[in-house]
């Protein structure tokens, strides 16, 4: 099983630390459907070099965007080499021709319920070239193989994802592309993802589902099984679940310390256009009060390309972010990634510039903008990151928070994420960076006591 490194892992920009975060728990996911004594080599190339000389029977390849080439490169390695290759993921469900090109077996959107019945067809002889998900469910999922797991070479080992999915439809988002034939969001049974918790040592989570708070009746009692866990955890939700009811309040309780937003654009018209729905007429700074006022720590996610993006865009995203003392902020370039709708449309518009979907990692143009020159914004984006992430911007940042407490989280926390890049390194080369976790946990832990 096998898990190639992005193609951002060649960048001048490539930040180690950030590809050392979470393993991947996608394969370790349907590792457990295979028989106990079933000899597995789980390779994560972002954190171990692969060694890909032996000959096993089947390989499994995951394969997101910018890690396709090199995936299949390693797939026809390995067929040449007589092992059976099969690949799923992201990128395999938008472009299957492409993909079948490299397999003997492909997988398209989820693959809880076909990698059993290919194991079943692989083991009879007659494995099919095509797997389809249709049927949608988490329910009797076997627990995930994390004995694979190297954990001391990952920052966040306990990583996992109770749903799949998220209720919206976002006109750049991959999810229905992925989804596409069947369910676009469902969730494990509570028990069983309580459960998986108690299965995870240590006091820190990290929640990798696209939007934990998307089913209220399931994040409720999701939290309400949490509580006096002693639990501190990190997760996605967006604006209009900050706002509406009380989730926040019982995700708080439960040990929400860091929650990932997509704020995204601050325009009516932008997010019209990319039936970003639920943030639309949504009060963010409210919203953003409302987090901090439960001592939860904000990563605010913006792409900046959208049709009515203009060259002040940068400026006031940043700005906004450090007024409101967001403590970490991931800005994009739009990514028309294949199979989604808005690729669709700019490909009748004739905007896509180009397919080398290396390029396809949020931080290259690869379509033609609309409000503003490609120089522009390509510049403007390099910008909102230095501009953001300047000391000077960090303690003003931090500084804005009421008590010293606050201030003092978030200076450590965007100061630590940003500013140790050789420590981190050192860390990660002398395996070490799973110590690091302890820190963590105690600066997440101080934000509930302000
Ligand atoms: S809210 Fe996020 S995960 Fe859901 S469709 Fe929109 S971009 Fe995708």
């Amino acid at each position: 099983m096998i898990l190639p490194a992005l193609a951002e892992a060649e960048s001048p920009l490539w930040r180690p630390v950030k590809y050392s975060l979470f393993p991947p728990l996608g394969l370790a996911t349907l590792a457990a459907y295979l028989p106990p004594d079933t000899e597995i080599d789980l390779q994560d190339q972002h954190v171990e070099t692969l060694h890909l000389e032996d000959t096993p029977d089947l390989v499994m390849i995951q394969v997101y965007i910018t890690n396709a080439y090199r995936s299949y490169e390693i797939a026809d390695h390995y067929r040449r080499k007589g092992a059976y290759v099969v690949l799923g993921g992201l990128h395999v469900t938008s472009l299957p021709e492409e993909a079948m090109g490299h397999a003997d077996s492909i997988f398209l959107g989820p693959a809880e319920d076909t990698f059993p019945q290919f194991l079943k067809d692989f083991k009879h002889r007659r494995p099919q070239k095509i797997y389809l998900s249709t049927v949608r469910s988490l329910i009797g999922a076997p627990p995930v193989r994390r004995d694979l797991i190297k954990r001391e070479r990952y920052l966040v080992p306990n990583s996992l994802v109770v749903t799949r999915g998220c209720p919206h439809h976002c006109r750049f988002c991959y999810k229905d592309a992925f989804f596409k034939g069947g369910k676009s969001f469902y969730t494990q049974k509570v028990d069983d993802a309580l459960a998986e918790m108690e299965r995870l040592p240590g006091r820190h989570l990290y929640f990798l589902d696209d939007h934990l708070l998307g089913n209220p009746d399931f994040a409720a009692a999701l939290f309400e099984g949490m509580r006096g866990m002693g639990r501190v955890f990190q997760a996605a939700s967006t604006v209009a679940s900050v706002l509406d009811g009380d989730l926040i309040q019982k995700a708080a309780r439960a040990g929400l310390r860091s929650v990932f937003v997509g704020f995204e654009t601050f325009s009516p018209e932008n997010l019209k256009q990319s039936n970003k729905k639920q943030n639309l007429e949504r009060d963010y700074v409210k919203a953003v009060r409302g987090l901090h006022d439960l001592g939860i720590m904000i990563n605010g996610s913006f792409v900046f390309g959208l049709d009515h993006d203009d060259r002040d865009v940068f400026r006031r995203t940043v700005d906004w972010g450090i007024r409101n003392g967001i403590t970490t902020s991931t800005f994009h370039l739009l990514t028309p990634y294949p199979g989604t709708p808005l690729h669709q449309s700019m490909m009748q518009q004739g905007r896509i510039l180009t397919e080398n979907w290396d390029l396809y990692d949020t931080r290259h143009i690869v379509y033609r903008p609309r409000g503003l020159s490609r120089e522009e914004l390509q510049q403007g984006y390099e910008w909102a990151y230095r501009a953001f992430y300047r000391w000077g911007n960090i303690l003003r940042s931090s500084w804005l928070h009421p008590s010293l407490r606050q201030k003092m989280r978030h200076l450590l926390y965007t100061g630590g994420w940003k500013k140790f890049e050789p420590f981190w390194n050192i860390l990660i080369k002398s395996r070490r960076l799973s110590r690091m976790l302890p820190v963590l946990e105690a600066i997440l832990e101080t934000s509930s006591r302000r």
